[in-house]
């Protein structure tokens, strides 16, 4: 049997199976986008997300300092769905023999300007030959309240934070290697290449969220996590999906149907959540409710329509 016929979740399921945790200060084991241990009164939160050559990044078509920047930001995003800071991180690095040291000092630099706009540090890390670069983060995060994917409850309202399917536009345009782009398909390249997380979110979470996670795989399929983890159904409402203009834009110029990307791309670092309030905020956007039952559905007028995920997995 290879990994290929066992699938990213199906790996991880036998994996983690036969490594069971049997310690009380664990809070949160595998399955969340951190886990979480205590220690005397704190939450710890624990992450790592990694980074590797030609599957999340092209070397030849990104700036390395953007490389550095989003190995950052993809791991402060998990921190922040679980409601909590960055404080710590470890960097592992895979390199290729033959790599000009100038482009490793680039990701550096970005790492460098991510970790002062996120204000946490990097306090160690280790180094290794490999193939192909690889970059991986190993983050500390801290928090008072820890947000799972398990508390949605029946009657909830489900929210993001932003939009989707920018990043999925922006690889695409990235991959087109043009010699050069409209504004709008700029802004569409740097959603994917330059992340950016907001932590004073975070507040914002702590006070109304119930459920969070992160949208890294594609909205439907993280919206899945939160329904198979809490237990409940999803349905979102089509006409409430909102539609950045960026993101019209190149779906006018290139005949696209923009629902495919907003459900099912990935890479956006928003958070999405469910509340059982009403809430008003700048890009907070009503999409969907909790009810009982299970899967994710899609509501347009009276049609309710189930959602298979078709987000991105590895294997
Ligand atoms: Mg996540
Ligand atoms: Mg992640």
């Amino acid at each position: 049997m290879r990994i290929e016929n066992i699938g990213e979740f199906g790996l991880i399921e036998r994996l983690t199976k036969l490594i069971p945790i049997k310690d009380q200060d664990v809070i949160v084991g595998f399955g969340d986008d951190c886990s979480c241990v205590k220690v005397d009164k704190k939450l710890l939160l624990f992450t790592n997300d990694i980074q590797v050559e030609n599957v999340h990044f092209i070397k030849h078509l990104q700036d390395p300092k953007d490389i550095g920047w989003k190995l950052i930001s993809v791991n402060v995003s998990d921190v922040l769905a679980c409601g909590g800071i960055p404080r710590w991180a470890q960097v592992s690095l895979g390199l290729p023999k033959n790599l000009e040291y100038q482009f490793i000092e680039d990701v550096y630099l970005g790492i460098r300007q991510a970790l002062d706009y996120y204000q946490f540090y990097v306090i160690g890390g280790n180094v290794s030959s490999s193939k192909q670069i690889v970059l991986d983060l190993f983050l500390v995060g801290e928090t008072q309240r820890f947000l799972s994917r398990k508390d949605a409850q029946e009657g909830d309202w489900v929210y993001m934070y932003g939009y989707t399917g920018l990043s999925k536009a922006g690889l695409e345009l990235l991959l087109m290697g043009k010699s050069s782009y409209e504004d709008f398909e700029k802004r569409l390249i740097e959603s994917f290449t330059r992340p950016v997380i907001d932590l004073e979110f975070r507040q914002f979470l702590h006070k109304n969220a119930k459920a969070c996670i992160d949208i890294s795989d594609g909205l439907v399929a993280d919206l899945g996590h939160i329904a198979n983890q809490s237990r409940k159904k999803i349905v979102i409402f089509k006409d409430r999906l909102p539609i950045h203009r960026d993101l019209t834009a190149y779906c006018k110029k290139y005949k696209k149907d923009p629902y495919q990307y907003i459900l099912y791309g990935g890479e956006d670092y928003i958070p999405a959540f469910s509340s059982s309030k009403d809430l008003n905020r700048n890009k907070v956007f009503k999409i969907g409710k909790v009810e009982e039952g299970q899967g994710v559905y899609l509501k347009t007028g009276t049609k309710l329509q189930n959602l298979k995920p078709q987000g991105f997995e590895h294997f």
